[in-house]
């Protein structure tokens, strides 16, 4: 299934990896693991997540530092990061904090203590993934009935321009590429030609346009791709 969040997992326990990837999964999401610092780096450039789930102890680069830098870049800046760690002592949670962490849960945690911190973070950076209602000017999408509307009535979409509308209504006024959008809306694994893009794009138009809205919400960016407003 494509559009689901990325979670990304940074921990070296393999056995530790494993239970939470398989958890996360559990709930939805996709997954990638990663079982060292300097390796999570180089992933979260190359596929950026939705969430980070970063252990504090790390071999060679620590998780604080995999937080740092992280924290520290442009690109990165925006992803929120859950710190895990075995110390639970104030002064730690307070430097997990300091490094811009945007969370911290002390191990052992329950399972469903750090699903319930993910959706809390996807809440902010994927809304529609938590089962919320999505507006944008005089359109509104129910994710909970899988259903749009526009100005009051309902608009008919396939399951791909379902897909393309959640994407850019949780991001309003972000350009996506066409690249940007394969891969959330089709899929990392599978190759699409990037026209494809363009085809839904128009047909989604079309469908927003049959609704008797306000004019085209979707923008084409030259040169870039498409943005919502
Ligand atoms: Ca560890």
């Amino acid at each position: 299934m494509a559009g689901e969040p990325l979670v990304l997992i940074v921990e070296d326990e393999p056995a530790q990896r494993e239970v939470l990837a398989y958890n996360i999964r559990a709930e939805g999401y996709a997954v990638m693991a990663a079982g060292a610092g300097d390796e999570a780096l180089v992933m979260v450039r190359e596929t950026p997540p939705d969430v980070i789930v970063l252990d504090w102890m790390l071999p060679n680069v620590s998780g604080i530092e995999v937080c740092r830098q992280l924290k520290a870049s442009d690109e990165t800046r925006k992803i929120p990061v859950i710190m895990l760690s075995a110390r639970s002592e104030e002064v730690d949670r307070v430097r997990g904090l300091e490094t811009g962490a945007d969370d911290y849960v002390v191990k052992p945690y329950s399972v469903a203590e750090l699903l319930a911190r993910l959706r809390t973070q996807l809440r902010r950076t994927r809304p529609a993934s938590v089962g919320e209602h999505l507006t944008f000017e005089d359109i509104l999408l129910d994710m909970e009935e899988h259903r749009v509307y526009r100005a009051g009535q309902q608009v008919s979409l396939g399951p791909t321009e379902f897909r393309l509308l959640t994407a850019f209504m949780e991001r309003p006024g972000r350009v996506w590429s066409r690249e940007q959008l394969l891969d959330r809306v089709w899929g990392r694994d599978i190759y699409v030609d990037s026209r494809t893009v363009d085809v839904h794009v128009g047909r989604l138009r079309k469908a927003l346009k049959a609704a008797h809205g306000e004019g085209d919400p979707i923008r084409t960016v030259r040169g870039a791709g498409y943005a919502l407003g």
